[in-house]
């Protein structure tokens, strides 16, 4: 992944974004934020609802599928507008952040909770052959929308929610990744120190683990906001930390081989699915390399409740195949230094073999 030059680091400082909770449809809540200098970005889905209704005062409402660098630029050089809304699951609010070519406005609302990138001031583009990040403008607000949220069937809802956080679990393998490169040492303490030196690293995230394990029974309203606060964090913490190697690791790198190489889009498996297989390898490689299998088995557990595969099998069920896996992480093993010394191929069988 290659970072292009940040535009808005000259800004004077941070103003974080606004999150809000809110009862309104996404209807009623585009009525309201709306005006003629602004654009609509939205996922397909949405843009069939968007698009009948009437009485919506904007420069124009853009259907996407994917966040295009073409059809970015395509955008930026094509229409002036001062503000975003950006409608949908990550490639619709990446593809909107993406947008800004100057200081504008940019209000997020996302229709799943997918990923962890609700908040964040960078997108992830694609240009045919790669994909890359780039900077963009902080949030001015992100809105969660409860009726938008839940206007899927449970099991929809449940199924991308889960992703979300399997997406933000995912800092604890970047992170010990990054540990091991930096401070192999903390590594080597008793086991159940590592949960310590993790709770030090990614507090929050670290809650988030802690809370589904013990806390965690059904996906009603109440942990709808509390995923959602959550995820919200996730962004801030990007902001705020400006070392990507905490939020994303080698994990991501098996999803972006994937993608590019096999096809495999973000509905089945989702982003988060994906990625959690390599939280869970980091883990095991933990275990095996540094007997830490505290670590491990709590994932174990939480990944059980969040219906995240936790036996080769049940890869079938979310459309990954072994040999993709195994193919995958050959090719990325060596963008980290823990995954290159510490990988092979039978960790994919004593990490879902066993359980
Ligand atoms: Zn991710």
């Amino acid at each position: 992944m290659s970072n292009k030059s940040n535009p808005y680091q000259d800004t004077e400082k941070e103003i974080l974004p606004i999150l809000k909770f809110t009862n309104e449809p996404l209807e009623r809540i585009i009525k309201q934020k709306s005006c003629n200098q602004t654009l609509i970005i939205v996922d397909d889905y949405n843009y069939k609802i968007i698009n009948k209704l009437t009485g919506i005062a904007c420069k124009e409402i853009i259907p996407i599928e994917d966040s295009n660098a073409k059809s970015i630029e395509e955008v930026k050089s094509s229409l002036e507008f001062n503000r975003v809304i950006a409608i949908g699951g990550c490639s619709a609010l990446d593809f909107g952040r993406a947008c800004a070519k100057s200081k504008i406005d940019i209000i997020i609302i996302p229709s799943i909770l997918s990923t962890s990138c609700i908040s964040v001031d960078c997108s992830i583009i694609y240009d045919g052959n790669n994909h890359f990040s780039v900077k963009t403008p902080i949030p001015k607000e992100v809105i969660i929308s409860f009726p938008l949220l839940t206007k899927s069937n449970e099991d929809i809802v449940k199924r991308w929610t889960f992703s979300g956080i399997a997406d933000y679990l995912s800092n604890i393998s970047a992170t010990i990744q990054f540990i091991y490169e930096n401070n192999q040492n903390l590594l080597k303490k008793k086991p159940n120190d590592i949960i310590q030196v993790l709770n030090n690293y990614l507090p929050d995230c670290m809650k988030l683990l802690k809370w589904i394990l013990n806390d965690f029974t059904e996906l009603n309203h109440n942990a709808l906001m509390i995923i959602a606060r959550h995820l919200y964090n996730a962004g801030i913490i990007v902001i705020k930390n400006k070392n990507p190697k905490l939020s994303a690791g080698t994990e991501h790198e098996l999803y972006y081989y994937l993608k590019l190489h096999k096809r495999y889009n973000r509905d089945n498996p989702t982003h988060g699915e994906l990625v959690s297989i390599g939280t869970l390898i980091a883990a095991k490689m933990l275990e095996e390399q540094f007997n830490q299998e505290v670590l491990f088995l709590k994932l174990l557990s939480v990944f059980k409740k969040l219906k995240l595969p936790t036996k080769l099998n049940e890869f079938k069920g979310i459309n990954v195949k072994t040999e993709d896996i195994i193919e995958g992480f050959e090719h990325v093993k060596n963008s980290s230094l823990f995954w290159k010394e510490l990988y092979s191929h039978d960790l994919l069988n004593s990490c879902y073999m066993a359980n």
